[in-house]
């Protein structure tokens, strides 16, 4: 996750309907409900799926060894190879380009692992790996910012390889240069840049390049991870992700017995999957932004793995395993 002005943002929003519902309570409780009854979900008899959190765990600790993850370090190197040497034998497209940036240029390598359904159509989970650059010259290894979603993606592989999928394709997204190069313009110095424009470098790259190639208009939907680690476990409802499919994501969790973990804050996020609201696709943002008390372990050195837990990564991995296959089955998908 890239920027802190959006927390402020987000803190107001999230006033701002607490004023709400004290004024109007039975409007505010009215709205979610009329969004779920739009859409139709498939029935489901049989048991849901289940990640494994101790291997994701085991992964998002492997990751945190090689230590700080920036563009141009010795560990993101290390963490490139690390997670193609997991993807042996899988279909792995390589979208590797030079990124422009306020501090120079840099290699940047997105990884995507593809496992082919027998329904026409792509789902996209994504997470990005990188670290954030401004905190290069202290021991910041984001252990759940851009490590927790990177390792569960790698257990996510496990799931899905050597499997016949009854249902769409499923890419695995590890994108590359989501953080801010520069620090993010909240604290007024002269060298900040609004980080609007000084991040998502990685994933730009890639939605461009699919739309130019025409694979963006078979993309169904965008499940993007971020900070999913968090040993207390709150995802936050994210204002700019598309209604329909956060609703699809709160009835997997429901069906899994674990909805008390969703969207009981709601914040307005800016990440990785804004690139692909802005050209259409239906994107749900999946990000604890609650990190330590008052989010004080985002964006410092406490960013450590002790912080994290195996249950919290098998609940995310479980939800969006369980979100694909109702997706699959959900015929028509909601308009965009
Ligand atoms: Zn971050």
């Amino acid at each position: 996750m890239f920027g802190k002005i959006m927390l402020a943002a987000a803190l107001a929003l999230v006033a701002c309907d607490r004023d709400k519902e004290s004024v109007q309570p039975e409007k505010a409780a009215a709205t979610p409900a009329a969004t779920v009854q739009a859409v139709t979900y498939p029935a489901d008899t049989a048991p849901g799926p289940a990640a494994d959190g101790d291997r994701a765990m085991q992964y998002v600790k492997e990751i945190c060894k090689f230590g700080p993850r920036y563009l141009g370090s010795a560990g993101h190197k290390k963490v490139e190879d690390y997670i193609k040497s997991h993807l042996n034998g899988d279909e792995v497209e390589d979208d590797s380009f030079t990124a422009d940036t306020p501090v120079g240029k840099f290699p940047v390598h997105n990884i995507i692992a593809k496992y082919p359904g027998t329904k026409d159509g792509i789902i996209l989970i994504a997470s990005h790996y990188d670290t954030n650059y401004p905190l290069r010259k202290t021991s910041f290894i984001g252990a759940n910012d851009g490590g927790s979603s990177s390792g569960l993606l790698l257990e996510l592989a496990n799931q899905l390889r050597g499997k016949t999928r009854d249902g769409y394709s499923v890419w695995l997204v590890w994108d590359d240069a989501e953080e801010a190069m520069k620090p993010d313009g909240s604290g007024g110095l002269p060298n900040e840049m609004p980080f609007s424009e000084d991040s998502l470098y990685g994933i730009t790259h890639l939605v461009e390049k699919w739309q130019a190639d025409g694979t963006l208009k078979k993309v169904k939907a965008l499940i993007l991870a971020d900070m999913i680690g968090d040993a207390d476990l709150n995802v936050d409802r994210d204002t700019n992700s598309t209604p329909w499919l956060q609703d699809v994501v709160r009835e997997a969790a429901t069906r899994l017995g674990y909805q008390s973990h969703f969207f009981g804050r709601q914040m307005e996020v800016s990440d990785d999957h804004l690139p692909f609201l802005k050209r259409g696709v239906p994107s749900v943002d999946l990000i604890d932004f609650n990190y330590g008390y008052n989010d004080s372990y985002w964006h410092t050195t406490e960013d450590t793995v002790d912080k994290l837990s195996p249950r919290s990564l098998q609940i995310v991995g479980s939800v969006i395993l369980e979100t694909i296959r109702i997706l699959d089955r959900m015929e028509p998908l909601p308009p965009k």
